[in-house]
């Protein structure tokens, strides 16, 4: 697993409390760019122009009067472009942006509404406003031609006009960065609310809004707030009826499978104008750890379940994908709907896999998963007979 962020150390005094970088390795760039640019010294030796230099060496922090860097090697992976922010108060770094990532999204809070049994980022109600405006600062640092971006939380939408704002900006700033904001959706019954992201026009925008179960009871349960599933597709509704794309997703865990097909039989009678559903296997991690007994189910348990689920929603055209399962645990017919998509930073395979001919289209594990558990029933593909 990648970290992503980390304490660093520095002799000097900093010209800084707080600042963000754009990372670079580039001993040309034009003096004028040198402000917002960190130099990476992926050798031994310092650079003499830049003022701002990263270094793996501990030896070059008393080397020089400019603002040395001394990161542990955990960040080596660190190349041009990448955006970090330094607070010298914490002597903290995070690492916001990789130019190597095929999925970069940043968290926008850790307050949330919900207190969801498997949520992979536990809520705090915190005063952590500091993340949005670091997200404005953000995209001042990304790439014009970035494909896509991530906002996630706790909820982003509790900072109401703030995070109109900020899509605004994306939209203005990266316009054809496909933006996807991860949310209960709940705020978007409020026609106000939705009317004003509409008014954004960002073409490229995904609302992903997770939806549980077709029962009210067992959603709210999932989320632990009463009157959530009816909020959230009153939202849904909202957000379509203004033509935003919306995705739903579905976490696959013992709560949610056994009404998983009701779930798709809703979608395609309800909400079929959805852009997407998503149906994600579970990451053993923030509270799926402490809920573990009560969510775990092997997904080679569930397969035959999520055949027909998935075989409802393809037969009424609702593009479906099946997010976060290994290759070796869905059924031939739930293959074309299969993806590959853990993030690269907590993606990793085990030893069965190494003789696995289908390694190159599995999204293989979250690295919780190999540290907490996975299904008994992992099995390399071995030959052309076993191939999708
Ligand atoms: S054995 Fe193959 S299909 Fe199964 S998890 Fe490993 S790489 Fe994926």
């Amino acid at each position: 697993m990648l970290k992503l962020s980390g304490n660093f150390e520095h002799f000097n005094e900093l010209d800084f409390s707080r600042k963000m970088f754009k990372v670079t390795s580039n001993y040309h760039l034009p003096k004028v760019l040198h402000q917002d640019c960190i130099f990476l010294n992926k050798g031994n030796d310092l650079h003499p122009n830049f003022d701002f230099q990263l270094t793996f060496n501990k030896k070059n922090l008393k080397q020089s009067n400019k603002n040395i860097i001394f990161l542990e090697t955990d960040f080596k992976y660190l190349s041009d472009d990448d955006v970090l922010v330094l607070d010298s108060k914490t002597k903290r770094t995070r690492v916001l942006y990789r130019t190597n990532s095929p999925n970069n999204y940043i968290l926008l809070t850790e307050r949330c509404n919900h207190y969801c049994l498997m949520c992979s980022q536990p809520p705090k109600n915190i005063d952590d406003s500091f993340l949005i405006n670091e997200a404005m600062e953000l995209i001042d640092y990304l790439p014009r031609n970035l494909s896509n971006f991530g906002l996630t939380g706790g909820e982003p939408t509790l900072y109401g006009d703030q995070l109109i704002t900020l899509v605004n900006k994306f939209k203005v700033f990266l316009p054809d960065t496909q933006l996807d904001i991860l949310t209960n959706g709940r705020a978007f019954l409020n026609q106000n609310y939705s009317l004003a992201l509409a008014k954004i026009k960002h073409r490229k925008l995904r609302i992903a809004v997770p939806v549980y179960s077709s029962n009210p009871i067992t959603h709210d349960y999932v989320v632990q707030s009463e009157g959530a599933f009816d909020e959230t597709i009153k939202g849904i509704l909202e957000l379509k009826k203004l033509n935003i794309n919306v995705e739903i997703r579905v976490v696959l865990h013992s709560v949610t499978i056994p009404d998983l097909v009701s779930l798709a039989k809703y979608i395609v009678r309800n909400l079929r104008f959805v852009d997407h559903v998503a149906l994600m296997g579970l990451e053993i991690t923030g509270f799926t750890r402490a809920n573990f007994d009560l969510l775990w189910i092997d997904p080679w348990d569930y397969k035959d379940i999520l055949s027909e689920a998935v075989s409802i929603l393809n037969d009424y055209n609702v593009p479906t994908s099946v997010y976060n399962n290994q290759l070796c645990l869905i059924n031939e017919d739930t293959k074309s709907n299969y993806q590959k998509s853990i993030s690269d930073w907590k993606n990793e395979y085990i030893d069965e896999c190494k003789k696995c001919t289908k390694i190159l289209e599995c999204g293989g594990f979250f690295s919780s998963a190999v540290q907490h558990g996975y299904s008994n029933h992992i099995k390399a593909f071995k030959n052309e007979a076993n191939q999708i």
